[in-house]
C-alpha cells in the first residue's frame, strides 16, 4: 500500500478543530485580544535585530530566553530549570520522546487533552486512560490505583483541564508524583495557568518537593501569542538535561526567541487582558446557569456546558448565527471560548435564539 505508512497511521485524520471563518470565533481557546500598538512595535524591532545575524545559527539553549521565562514563573524557578520548545504540544512531544517510548506506558485520566494520545501513538508508547468523577476532579484513591497498577512512564495532567476548565489541587499533584516514584514522571499542563481563579493554586508552588514534576505553560494562551509557538517548561535541572538528548539542533528559531523575549517585557499589559477575560469566564458562567444549563466551574478561558440531546444540532446552530464554538467533550456538553464581551453577548443571542426554537436539553422541566 503506498504511502508506506506505519500501520497505526493508515488513515487518521490529522488532529485539529476546523478553522471557519465566520465572525465569532470561540473554538480553539484564543485569546481574543491582539498585541497593542506598543507590542507590536516592540516586537517588529526585536525582530529586525535578530535577522542581522539570521545567516548564523540562533543560541541552541536560548540562555537569554530561559532566564527571562524563569523570572516570570517566580516560585524560585531558575533558567536551569527552564526548557522552551515551538508551543508546549512540541515541549510534551519532547517528554514522551524522551520519557516514553516502546515497552512504557502513559497516563491520563478523561476527560482531558485530545492531543496526548497522539504524543504516545507518534513516540510508540502505550497509551492508558483512567476516568474522572461527575464533577471532573480526581477521585485520589482511585487515581493512586490506577497509577500503582499501571507503573506509568509519563501521566500528563493538563490543570486548568481541557475541556472542562478543572484545576488540580497541589495535594493531588504530590500524591500522583509520590505514587509514581524515580520510575516516572508527571507532566501537569498549565496552559490556562494564567486564567486560574483568585487562590487557586499553581503546580509551581510544589515543584521544589518533587523532582520528578514537570510545569509546563504556553504563551499561546494568556499572553495572546498563539501564531508565535512558543511553550515551556519548569523542571529539575536533570529534566532538561534529558530533553536536550531529543530535541532537534537550533529547534527554537531565533526569530522566535526575539518574538518571545519582547513579548515578556509586555507581560503585566498583556497579563491584564487575562483579569478582563476571567472577568467574563466567571460572567458567562453564572449566565450560562440562569439560562438552565449545566456548567463545570472554570479556572480556564472557556467553559463546557450542556447537557443537549443533540449537541451537534446545537453546535451548528450557533454556527448558522457565525458563531463558531467546539463540539468536545464528554456526550452531550459544549465548549465555549472567552471572548470580547461584544463576542460573548452574540454567543448568547444566538444561543438562545438556537436552544429556544431546538427545545434539545435534557434535564430541564
Ligand atoms: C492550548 C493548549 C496547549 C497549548 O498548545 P501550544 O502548542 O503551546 O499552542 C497545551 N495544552 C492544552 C491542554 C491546551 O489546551
Amino acid at each position: 500500500m503506498f504511502p508506506p505508512l506505519r500501520e497505526e497511521l493508515r488513515g487518521v485524520e490529522p488532529y485539529g478543530a476546523p478553522q471557519l471563518d465566520v465572525p465569532v470565533q470561540l473554538n480553539v481557546n484564543e485569546n481574543p485580544y491582539p498585541p497593542s500598538e506598543a507590542v507590536v512595535d516592540d516586537v517588529a524591532r526585536s525582530v529586525a535585530e535578530a535577522t542581522r545575524t539570521l545567516n548564523r545559527y540562533p543560541d541552541r539553549e536560548f540562555v537569554e530566553l530561559r532566564g527571562a521565562l524563569a523570572s516570570y514563573l517566580g516560585h524560585g524557578v531558575c533558567a536551569e530549570q527552564v526548557w522552551a520548545a515551538n508551543g508546549s504540544n512540541e515541549i510534551m512531544l519532547q517528554l514522551l520522546q524522551a520519557f516514553g517510548g516502546p515497552g512504557r506506558t502513559a497516563l491520563s485520566f478523561a476527560p482531558t487533552y485530545s492531543m496526548y494520545p497522539e504524543y504516545a501513538r507518534d513516540s510508540n508508547t502505550a497509551w492508558v486512560q483512567g476516568r474522572r468523577e461527575s464533577d471532573f476532579a480526581l477521585d485520589l484513591e482511585v487515581a493512586r490505583e490506577l497509577v500503582e497498577r499501571v507503573r506509568p512512564s509519563v501521566v500528563l495532567l493538563p490543570s486548568p483541564n481541557n475541556p472542562t476548565g478543572t484545576a488540580l489541587p497541589p495535594e493531588a499533584v504530590s500524591l500522583l508524583c509520590e505514587a509514581v516514584g524515580e520510575s516516572g514522571i508527571v507532566v501537569v499542563d498549565e496552559a490556562y495557568g494564567e486564567f486560574r481563579r483568585a487562590g487557586v493554586p499553581s503546580a509551581l508552588e510544589v515543584l521544589p518537593q518533587h523532582r520528578n514534576l514537570v510545569v509546563t505553560r504556553t504563551m499561546s494562551k494568556a499572553f495572546a501569542l498563539a501564531g508565535a509557538r512558543l511553550g515551556y517548561l519548569a523542571a529539575a535541572p536533570e529534566i532538561c538535561d534529558a530533553v536536550r538528548v531529543v530535541r532537534l539542533p537550533y529547534h527554537l528559531s531565533a526569530v522566535t526567541q526575539a518574538v518571545a523575549l519582547a513579548a515578556l517585557r509586555h507581560a503585566p499589559e498583556l497579563l491584564g487582558k487575562v483579569d478582563q477575560l476571567r472577568v467574563e469566564r466567571d460572567a458567562t458562567v453564572a449566565w450560562l446557569r440562569e439560562q438552565g444549563h449545566q456548567v463545570a466551574d472554570s479556572d480556564a478561558n472557556f467553559c463546557l456546558f450542556g447537557t443537549f440531546a443533540d449537541r451537534h444540532a446545537v453546535w451548528r446552530g450557533l454556527l448558522d448565527h457565525g458563531v463558531l464554538i467546539r463540539e468536545t467533550g464528554p456526550d452531550g456538553w459544549l465548549r465555549v471560548s472567552i471572548g470580547t464581551a461584544e463576542e460573548m453577548t452574540s454567543f448568547k443571542h444566538a444561543l438562545t435564539a438556537v436552544t429556544g426554537t431546538a427545545g434539545t436539553e435534557e434535564g430541564r422541566a
